[in-house]
C-alpha cells in the first residue's frame, strides 16, 4: 500500500499557533477552490486549548482558503514523512475576509500603508528560543561548544527552511542558557510574516525529529533572558527604491520613517497585548533584559522598544538600502501576522496624524524618575497582560485599524487565557508556556 500525503491547511490563529485541517496533496487543485471547513468558535482556543467565551457558541461555518506561494514541502530523509503544509486564509463560505483571520488583517494594513505613503516593507522576524531539557551549560554564551553541540540541529534546521524556499541568514548560540537564535533575510509585505511562522513549525518539526526539544516560550526563568522577536522594517517606494533613510535626518530617518516610527511609539501600550500577548510576556519586558521596557526610541540600543539598527555598508545607495529599524517588544506567543498588522497600522497612524518622532537616545530610562520621562514622552510599556489588554480595550483609534468583532474576540481570547493561568505559581506558569511555544 502507497501512504497518501497530507497536505496541512493553517491558519496562524490569535493563540499565535498553526493550526488547521489536512487534505490528500492530491486534492489540492479542489481544495483550493474550495477550501477546507473552519469553525468560528475556533478563534477562541488558547494556546492551552481552553476556550473562552465564544459570541458564536456552535454556530457559524468558515473555509480555510489556502495560499498557494505558502506551500511548504520538507523532506527530512530521514525515514519520517516530508511535511506538507499550506497558510491559509479564513474566509466566509461567502469568500469575503474573516474578522478574526491574521492574514487578511495583515493585508488590510499594508493596503494602508501604500494608501497613506506610496510606500510598501520589507521585513524580517528575528527569532530567539532555547533548548528543552538541556543541562545547563555555565560559560557557553556565543560558545563554539554550545554551538558545536547543536550543530545537528542548526544545520537540518538551515536545510529545511531552505527547502521551504526561505533564504537563510545566521544561526548562532545566543547569550541565554541553552538558547539560540535564527535569522532570515527580509521579505517584501505578507511574506516576512509567513516566513516567520512557517520558521517556527519547522524549527519544532526540526527539532523533534533530533530529539532536541526546543521552546520559542517568551521567556523560560524569569532570572534569565527572554526569547524575544524583533521585527526588522524598511521602507521601498514605488520604483522599489529604498525610502527609509534620509543622511540629513534624525537618527538617518527619511520622513516617513520618522512618522511611521512614532506612531509605534505612540501606540505601542495600547498594542502591546498583540506583540506581547502571554501572561509572561512581561517578565521579559523588563528593563536589563534587552527586550523593550518602555515607548523608547533608541540609536542601536538593545533597550530600546524601537531601534535604529547599524549599517556595514560604505555606499550612500548601500547604506540607503541596508537601512532599518527594528521593533523588540515582540515575541513568539503573538502571530507574526498579528504583530506585523499591529506595527504597520500604527506607523500607518502616524504617517497619516505627521506625528514627529523622538530624537533617538541611548541613555538608561530606567534611572528616570516618572516626571523625566513624562517629559520626553515616554511611558513604561504595561507590566501585566491585563493591564495591557486594558489599555487595548480603552483605546477605540487602536481597536479602529481592526476589523469589527475583532478586538472583542481578542479580549476574551485572553481573558480565558489569564483565567487558565491563574492559580499557577511562578515555576509551573513558565513551564506551561513553554510547552505550548
Ligand atoms: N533576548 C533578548 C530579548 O528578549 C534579545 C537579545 C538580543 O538579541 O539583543 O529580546
Ligand atoms: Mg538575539
Amino acid at each position: 500500500m502507497a501512504r497518501d500525503p497530507l497536505i496541512f491547511a493553517a491558519t496562524s490563529d490569535l493563540a499565535g499557533k498553526l493550526r488547521g485541517k489536512a487534505f490528500p496533496a492530491g486534492k489540492l487543485e479542489k481544495r483550493l477552490k474550495s477550501g477546507v471547513g473552519w469553525v468560528p468558535t475556533n478563534a477562541l482556543i488558547t494556546c492551552f486549548d481552553s476556550i473562552a467565551d465564544s459570541p458564536f457558541g456552535s454556530l457559524g461555518d468558515l473555509v480555510l482558503m489556502p495560499a498557494l506561494d505558502t506551500l511548504v514541502a520538507v523532506d527530512f530523509e530521514d525515514g519520517t514523512a516530508p511535511e506538507r503544509f499550506v497558510l491559509s486564509d479564513i474566509c466566509t463560505t461567502e469568500g469575503a475576509p474573516w474578522s478574526c483571520c491574521t492574514r487578511s488583517i495583515l493585508k488590510a494594513a499594508l493596503a494602508r500603508l501604500k494608501d497613506c505613503a506610496d510606500v510598501s516593507l520589507n521585513a524580517t522576524f528575528e527569532h530567539e528560543f532555547q533548548l528543552r531539557d538541556a543541562p545547563a551549560s555555565p560559560g557557553s554564551a556565543f560558545g563554539i561548544e554550545a554551538f558545536s553541540a547543536a550543530r545537528d540541529l542548526g544545520e537540518t534546521l538551515m536545510g529545511a527552511l531552505a527547502e521551504a524556499g526561505l533564504t537563510t541568514d545566521t544561526f548562532l548560540k545566543e547569550y541565554g542558557a541553552n538558547q539560540f537564535e535564527v535569522t532570515l533575510e527580509p521579505q517584501h509585505g505578507i511574506v516576512a510574516a509567513d516566513e516567520a511562522a512557517i520558521l517556527r513549525a519547522l524549527t519544532h518539526m526540526t527539532a523533534r525529529r533530533l530529539r532536541q526539544p526546543v521552546t520559542f516560550s517568551p521567556i523560560i526563568d524569569p532570572g534569565g533572558v527572554g526569547n524575544g522577536v524583533h521585527v526588522h522594517i524598511s521602507f521601498v517606494d514605488a520604483n522599489g527604491d529604498p525610502a527609509t533613510h534620509d543622511p540629513d535626518g534624525p537618527g538617518g530617518m527619511s520622513r516617513v520613517t520618522q512618522h511611521f516610527v512614532a506612531g509605534v511609539l505612540k501606540y505601542l501600550p495600547a498594542m502591546t497585548c498583540l506583540l506581547a500577548p502571554s501572561a509572561i510576556s512581561y517578565t521579559r519586558l523588563t528593563p536589563h533584559r534587552w527586550s523593550a521596557a518602555f515607548n523608547n526610541l533608541g540609536f542601536r540600543d538593545r533597550e530600546a522598544a524601537v531601534r535604529i539598527c547599524p549599517v556595514t555598508a560604505k555606499k550612500p545607495q548601500d547604506i540607503a538600502r541596508q537601512f532599518n529599524f527594528e521593533v523588540r517588544a515582540a515575541d513568539a506567543a503573538a502571530t507574526p501576522h498579528l504583530t506585523l498588522a499591529a506595527i504597520v497600522h500604527a506607523g500607518c497612524q502616524g504617517i497619516e496624524d505627521k506625528l514627529d518622532a523622538p530624537v533617538p537616545a541611548q541613555d538608561d530610562l530606567s534611572e528616570l524618575s516618572v516626571s523625566e520621562l513624562q517629559a520626553r514622552g515616554i511611558v513604561r510599556l504595561p507590566q501585566t497582560l491585563q493591564e495591557a489588554l486594558n489599555a487595548f480595550a480603552e483605546n477605540a483609534t487602536v481597536r479602529g485599524w481592526f476589523p469589527e468583532g475583532f478586538a472583542e474576540v481578542y479580549v476574551a481570547h485572553k481573558n480565558a487565557e489569564i483565567e487558565y493561568v491563574k492559580d499557577l505559581n511562578e515555576a509551573d506558569l513558565h513551564a506551561a508556556y513553554a510547552d505550548v511555544y
